[in-house]
């Protein structure tokens, strides 16, 4: 048996593996490299896979969703493992049966290799692939373009590049889009799929990246190349929207639910954003949405001036629908999120949007 990360989005520390007893006991923890602070992202897999029960033991702290981890043969297709072999939230069992591979994710990934696939389904779609810029690491931080609206509508996701939930709500909002050309025809869109592209495909934490992470580099000076073409791809733009796609905290209270985090009010309504907020109410269905868990601006997880994205798409830019979307990591369904429950949501934001636009 052995335990890798060298995949696209591999995480994870093995300590030890124990095989004294029946039961192959593996100790093992999160790879927090990069990180000021502690957070929760782990993603391996399993060559030369076992037959019988193995036990994992996270050494640093809860790291298991209530819905159990994420699991996959191929690392396309995952599911929940819920309550199999879920012991607590830093230990759980699997039972292999003989397969040669088996991934293992604190959440269903996103990379780009997904990315890419989603891409080919939408050849015969008006959409124009480019690229943003080039990366830390040189690799390409791809650029979506597509409408023929005279206004622009901003999409980001993985400013902090572990939060994969994010990218499938980013789908599905492009997916709407592309789906109803005519009903959105005042805007272009333009998305940035991958804010930390490097640290999505290394598997990096990403959130409290050191010095500062990406959604905190929209101040004086930008320290990354993404960010930096970000500022500049807007210069010229009269932006409509600025939407950054993002995952919570790893569970529980408000962040096992889909909530915003609001930028400053600014321009001639100032309820604009609450408009917004209540449409998606009133659209989102598979994965209900309320006002409930808003972080409104100026509150402690939401603070005042920070340079984040969406702050200064409202303050620098004057852009009234500047916020962050959260999209749980595995939510309060009764099933962990699927992709297409994400998709879902990420549907009726672009709805939302679209009527508080209008
Ligand atoms: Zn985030």
């Amino acid at each position: 048996m052995k335990i890798l990360c060298d995949h696209p989005g591999g995480n994870i520390i093995v300590y030890t593996i124990d095989y004294t007893n029946a039961c192959i006991k593996v100790n093992l923890s999160q790879d927090l490299r990069g990180t000021a602070n502690w957070w929760f992202y782990w993603n391996f897999r399993i060559v030369d896979c076992p037959v019988g029960r193995v036990h994992f033991s996270f050494q640093n702290r809860k790291v298991i969703s209530p819905h159990g981890v994420a699991t996959s043969t191929d690392g396309i297709e995952w599911t929940w493992t819920e309550s199999n072999g879920f012991i607590d939230h830093m230990n759980f069992t699997y039972d292999f049966t003989g397969e040669t591979v088996r991934y293992f994710s604190f959440c269903i990934p996103y990379q780009v290799s997904d990315y890419e696939q989603f891409i080919l389904k939408l050849h015969d779609k008006p959409i124009k692939t480019g690229i943003l810029t080039h990366s830390e690491k040189g690799r390409q931080v791809p650029l979506l373009t597509f409408g023929g609206g005279a206004r622009a509508v901003i999409l980001t996701a993985r400013h902090h590049c572990c939060e994969a939930t994010g990218s499938y709500a980013l789908e599905g909002f492009i997916r709407e889009v592309l789906a109803k050309p005519d009903e959105y025809s005042n805007y272009r869109f333009f998305v940035i799929p991958f804010v930390d592209i490097d640290g999505v495909e290394e598997g990096d934490q990403g959130k409290d990246r050191i010095p500062h992470d990406h959604n905190r580099d929209y101040g004086e000076d930008s320290i990354y190349a993404a960010t930096r073409a970000i500022r500049e791809l807007c210069q010229h733009l009269d932006v409509a929207a600025a939407i950054d796609f993002h995952s919570p905290w790893c569970w529980g209270g408000g962040d096992d639910f889909p909530h915003l985090h609001l930028g400053p009010a600014v321009g001639d309504d100032p309820d604009l954003q609450k408009h917004f907020s209540d449409r998606l109410h009133e659209i989102s269905k598979t994965i209900p949405y309320d006002d409930t868990y808003i972080s409104h601006y100026g509150s402690p997880y939401n603070k005042e001036g920070a340079p984040a994205f969406k702050n200064w798409f409202a303050l620098k830019k004057g852009v009234p629908l500047a916020l962050t979307v959260e999209t749980p990591y595995s939510g309060a369904l009764p099933r962990g999120y699927s992709k297409e429950d994400m998709r879902a949501f990420g549907a009726c934001v672009a709805r939302a949007m679209k009527i508080t636009l209008d």
